[in-house]
């Protein structure tokens, strides 16, 4: 299938995001596989690009207007392409303890005796990348969903960062990083571990595979990521809002992707930092996303709902709102989060943790603030519901969803009785 480009900006910025529909004919939701760091962290651009031509506009309100127009693109047309509930869905559940059971059986991480020796396979493939690595290594980062605690037994992604000195900045880490890449690649398919490792296509900056876990009984997607370090374990305030600046002002997305890796240790950490609870919320929404939205089709193609991050950046500010209960019902906590996401227009969320009000960088991105706005807590240039073309989708599947027996009728209890004025 040809992709349409109609700007050569558009080229750059989206061509990675669509790579799973260019490499095979089958329609592919994005829930479906796991997403690569350029749909999560760097595709700004897909909230103003058209679902079913991919053409770029200035503002969301122009995009949906062309989709109006030109598409015929119509509410009920939207209603019709949105959804699509599983069946036996569990927003059919009719008591709350149901929904916890199904939590507990079916989205439950890896326990037990696998779990113990799946941590240790898992140390010695990294220790494995690590030694075949061609370069020296200054430091090793993990990340993604098996690191914070949020993956179940079917999700389960490794993201390794690796940082060397042997790149003298960013611009030459750019430069080395396929031959880097591809390097890497050749060594793991000689070693010993090749038949645990099934490759798959690398992008330009990671290389990827599935990893066969301990006795091939399940397996994790990892994504190796050679880079230039930039901030290093501690960095100061002042280190830390210059490295913001910069990432302001550069516009080669590539670039944008190199330096955002050297956040991947701050983004772990804010969501690592949550209760068992709140990672089964995080687990419960993803599951909702996967089971509740119709497959793009060939018209709408181009449509992309928000992003992992972002359901776990929401997630965790809902639980936050609650004054984060340690214990909770699940039923209340998802049902905080639909009524959340019915109201779209009206999110604006940020956490000074990383920055303040007084960073510069900061003042300038909440002036051109689109809505939604959810401010990723360790990088101030990233709305993370920028990569998104489609939240008025998720509000529509979010408001019959909340219709559904689960939800339908249910009245908010403490602490989540804040949602009576949603
Ligand atoms: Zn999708
Ligand atoms: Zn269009
Ligand atoms: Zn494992």
């Amino acid at each position: 299938m040809k992709s349409i480009v109609d700007s050569g900006r558009a080229k750059d910025t989206l061509v990675f995001v669509n790579h799973e529909r260019t490499t095979s004919e089958k329609p592919v939701c994005c829930w479906d596989v796991p997403q690569k760091r350029e749909a999560k962290f760097v595709a700004r651009e897909v909230s103003t690009s058209c679902r079913m031509c991919r053409r770029q506009f200035g503002t969301i309100h122009s995009r949906e207007h062309h989709e109006e127009q030109d598409h015929h693109f119509t509410a009920s047309k939207k209603a019709q392409m949105s959804t699509g509930f599983s069946p036996g869905n569990i927003l059919e559940y009719r008591t709350p303890q149901e929904l916890q059971a199904f939590v507990q059986e079916k989205l439950r991480p890896i326990s037990g005796p696998v779990s113990i020796a799946c941590a240790v396979e898992i140390e010695a493939i990294i220790s494995v990348i690590k030694e075949y690595f061609p370069l020296p290594v200054a430091s090793l980062i993990k990340g993604d969903s098996y690191i914070k605690g949020t993956d179940t037994q079917v999700w389960s992604d490794v993201d390794i960062v690796l940082f060397s000195e042997a790149f003298e900045n960013l611009e030459d880490c750019k430069k080395k990083l396929p031959e880097v890449i591809d390097d890497l690649g050749k060594r793991l398919k000689k070693s010993s571990w090749a038949n645990r490792i099934a490759m798959k296509k690398r992008t330009q900056f990671s290389l990827r595979f599935n990893f066969k876990c301990y006795k091939n009984l399940h397996s994790h997607s990892f994504d190796i990521m050679p880079c230039y370090e930039m901030l290093g374990p501690a960095p100061s305030t002042g280190l830390k809002w210059s490295f913001y600046h910069n990432l302001y002002l550069c516009h080669d997305t590539d670039k944008i992707q190199l330096y955002t890796m050297s956040l991947l240790p701050y983004q772990v950490e804010f969501i690592k930092e949550c209760t068992v609870q709140v990672k089964a919320l995080i687990r419960l929404v993803k599951y909702w996303f996967r089971t509740s939205f119709a497959m793009p089709m060939e018209q709408n193609r181009f449509r992309r709902l928000p992003s992992s991050y972002a359901v776990e950046l929401i997630t965790v500010y809902i639980w936050q709102l609650a004054g984060k209960p340690i214990f909770f019902s699940l039923v209340q906590g998802m049902r905080a989060i639909l009524k959340l996401l019915v109201r779209y227009s009206e999110i604006c969320i940020i956490w000074y943790k990383h920055y303040s009000p007084h960073c510069t960088t900061f003042k300038k991105v909440l002036k051109k603030q689109t809505r939604p706005f959810v401010l990723d807590p360790t990088n101030p240039t990233f709305n993370v519901c920028e990569n998104s073309n489609a939240w008025d989708e998720v509000a529509h599947v979010a408001r019959r969803s909340l219709l559904k027996p689960l939800f339908n009728g249910v009245p908010a209890k403490e602490p989540w009785l804040f949602t009576n004025s949603w």
